[in-house]
């Protein structure tokens, strides 16, 4: 596996398969670079904790960074070029990196985008350079940013012809046995508030109860906050929405819960599809 810190060594890295990350390398990466695996090569991992995606108050500095520990994961799951730039690699003070437009899904539903004002232009620009940089034909992201997953894949729609053929591929959420998402966030959080980060995942699964035993969008979405609040969490959001759009749900349409919540100071979010019948 060759690791890469600088631009000029990506030459032979284009048409590969991308998995984007921001280190802290755990099962759900791991998952992701599995599946890149036989889409195409090489298979590249980025790992780059991208500053313009974070706000004022976001945990930029505190984010966990662990890159020999990653190294060794990307090389056990497969992964032929690890591509770990620094911030003058991605964005040479003489090289201006446009933020794309943004598709509606990063503005419109009043989920991340206004709970993180700045957050989706940070995304869609260091996604822009990691595609332009190295042109892959595949790129997979996870469910468990479910969001981001639909503002990428919207993004690489309206962009056209921009990366030609670029395919994006998703991965369900990996969680731990007991049911939380796991997320490098996670590391952040104490064992003795482990549990009340549970509640997240609790409250998604009595939310896809109630609507696979035929409850409503309206009446879903309140028992989900009823279920977060009872475990004491600071919520930020918690929703039934359009599953493609995020905007409310169409009836007929696929939909999904979604929530957002503090624990000890540590934000969480997940997320989980709800079927009706
Ligand atoms: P991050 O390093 O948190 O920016 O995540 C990099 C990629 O891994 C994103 O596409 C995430 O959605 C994905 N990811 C993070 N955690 C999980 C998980 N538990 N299951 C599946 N994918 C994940």
């Amino acid at each position: 596996m060759q690791v890469v810190h600088s631009r000029t060594e990506l030459e032979k890295a284009s048409g590969g398969a991308l998995v984007p990350t921001m280190g802290a390398l755990h099962k759900g990466h791991e998952a992701l670079i599995r599946r890149a695996k036989p889409l195409t090569r090489p298979l590249i991992v980025s790992i780059f904790v991208n500053p313009t995606q974070f706000g004022p108050g976001d945990d930029w500095q505190r984010y966990p960074r662990t890159l020999d520990a990653d190294l060794a994961v990307a090389e056990s799951a497969g992964a032929d070029i690890v591509f770990a730039p620094d911030a003058e690699a991605m964005y040479p003070p003489d090289d201006a990196v446009p933020v794309p437009t943004l598709p509606a899904v990063a503005t419109t539903p009043g989920l991340e985008d206004a709970h993180r004002p700045a957050h989706f232009s940070g995304v869609c620009q260091v996604v822009a350079r990691l595609f332009d940089l190295l042109q892959p034909s595949a790129a997979v992201f996870g469910e468990k940013d479910y969001q981001q997953l639909l503002v990428v894949t919207e993004l690489v729609r309206a962009e056209g012809d921009r990366w030609p053929g670029l395919q994006i591929v998703a991965h369900p959420t990996i969680r731990d046995a007991d049911g939380l998402a796991m997320s490098s966030r996670n590391a952040l959080l104490g064992s003795e508030v482990r549990n009340d980060a549970l509640g997240l995942y609790r409250a998604l699964e009595s939310a896809r109860r109630a609507a696979a035993n035929g409850a409503d969008p309206g009446t879903t979405e309140r028992d989900l906050y009823t279920a977060l609040g009872a475990h004491g969490l600071d919520i930020d959001y918690a929703v039934v929405r359009d599953a493609r759009t995020l905007l409310q749900p169409t009836p007929g349409k696929p939909t999904r819960a979604l929530v957002a919540a503090r624990v000890s100071g540590v934000r969480l979010i997940d997320n989980m599809a709800l079927e009706s019948h």
